[in-house]
């Protein structure tokens, strides 16, 4: 079969074409526009999907060499997401279904990053445990199958994205900061600062408090010096780094050792971080998991991950009726 899958829920505008399970591409569209404001602008991210998406679709049926008559369903983003941007790839999506008189397939954006997964070999086996990592959401998914999926814990604040762009930002760093800290990071020394780790109940997480940690440390330390960042970037960077993967690892372990899993795989655009890479590498030999690391280009918002979530259920035959509207906080595990 084949589908074309459409992603509008933040920022990138994407589309991508599988066929029998088989990703033929994944254009991506990234707004530049947002780069100014140091964040997302609603409005205007709307704005930008509505002009690229029809480019991005062209490209996406154009590159795959199948005509639009041989597709055999459209897929979307229903969410979580912006609002305003999940409308404008959902009522194309349906539009267009509409128009070539096929049936359509709802995606929830964070089983979609978790199947990126099953694109490319090796895939893990279920049941395994997924730490997804991203702008909007940090939590530790057990799935079971790939239509079923369970939160075992999450962020009760900031998800760990948005950590890395806030502190980033404090720092001077350009939006979005992650992949910005990720280099500096690289090249400072973790132990040089040592950061609150923040005390969670359970599974859960927090990440708000390391924020304004960050920035007291910062303040008192201007003080002294007024160059201070300036100085001691590399140093800053690699210790926050080290001490938001410190959060993470700590209920992966507990999440692995309390379901007895050792098939572990991480995702999102914050698993595209190189520090916790090889964190992650490093403790699939000390805790004898196997690890599941996702290609870089299926880290953060693209549609190939969406394309490959609407093969498992075209399978199903989970098709979604054509007056579906868009959930902002669509939860995973909701297949209506
Ligand atoms: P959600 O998936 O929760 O709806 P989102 O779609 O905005 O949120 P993604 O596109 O999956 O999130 O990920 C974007 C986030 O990934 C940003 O916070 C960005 O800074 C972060 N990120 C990307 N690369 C890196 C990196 N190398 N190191 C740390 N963070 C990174
Ligand atoms: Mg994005
Ligand atoms: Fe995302």
């Amino acid at each position: 079969c084949n589908i074309l899958a459409i992603e509008s829920s933040c920022d990138e505008t994407s589309a991508s074409v599988i066929s029998d399970g088989k990703i033929l591409n994944n254009i991506v569209a990234t707004q530049s526009v947002h780069e100014k404001y140091g964040g997302v602008v609603p409005e205007l991210a709307s704005r930008a999907h509505q002009q690229h998406l029809i480019p991005v679709v062209a490209e996406a049926i154009k590159s795959s060499g199948i005509a639009k008559s041989e597709l055999d369903a459209i897929a979307f983003t229903r969410g979580p997401g912006l609002m305003g941007a999940l409308l404008v790839g959902v009522s194309f999506a349906k539009s267009f279904a509409y128009a070539l008189d096929k049936p359509i397939i709802e995606v929830n954006h964070m089983e979609a990053h978790v199947l990126a997964h099953f694109i490319d070999a090796p895939k893990p086996s279920f049941p395994f445990i997924c730490l997804t990592v991203s702008g909007g959401h940090t939590q530790l998914v057990l799935v079971k199958s790939a239509l079923s999926m369970e939160v075992l814990g999450e962020t009760k604040d900031d998800a760990v994205g948005e950590a890395f762009d806030k502190i980033s930002k404090i720092l001077g760093l350009p939006y979005p900061g992650g992949p910005y800290l990720d280099k500096l990071a690289a090249k400072g020394n973790p132990l040089a600062y040592p950061f609150p780790v923040s005390e969670m109940k359970g599974l859960s997480f927090s990440f708000s408090g390391i924020k304004t940690a960050v920035l007291y440390f910062l303040k008192e330390n201007i003080k002294k010096d007024p160059n201070f960042i300036e100085n001691n970037l590399e140093d800053i960077c690699a210790s926050v780094q080290h001490t938001l993967i410190k959060m993470l690892m700590q209920k992966l372990v507990k999440a692995t050792k309390e379901q007895g899993i050792k098939e572990v795989a991480i995702a999102g655009g914050v698993s595209a971080n190189s520090g916790l890479r090889q964190t992650i590498a490093d403790a699939a030999k000390k805790y004898r998991w196997n690890v599941y690391l996702p290609k870089l280009e299926y880290c953060t918002d693209n549609a190939a991950m969406v394309a490959m979530a609407a093969h498992f259920k075209y399978q199903e035959g989970l098709f979604t009726d054509l007056n579906v509207s868009p959930l902002a906080k669509l939860k995973i595990g909701n297949h209506g």
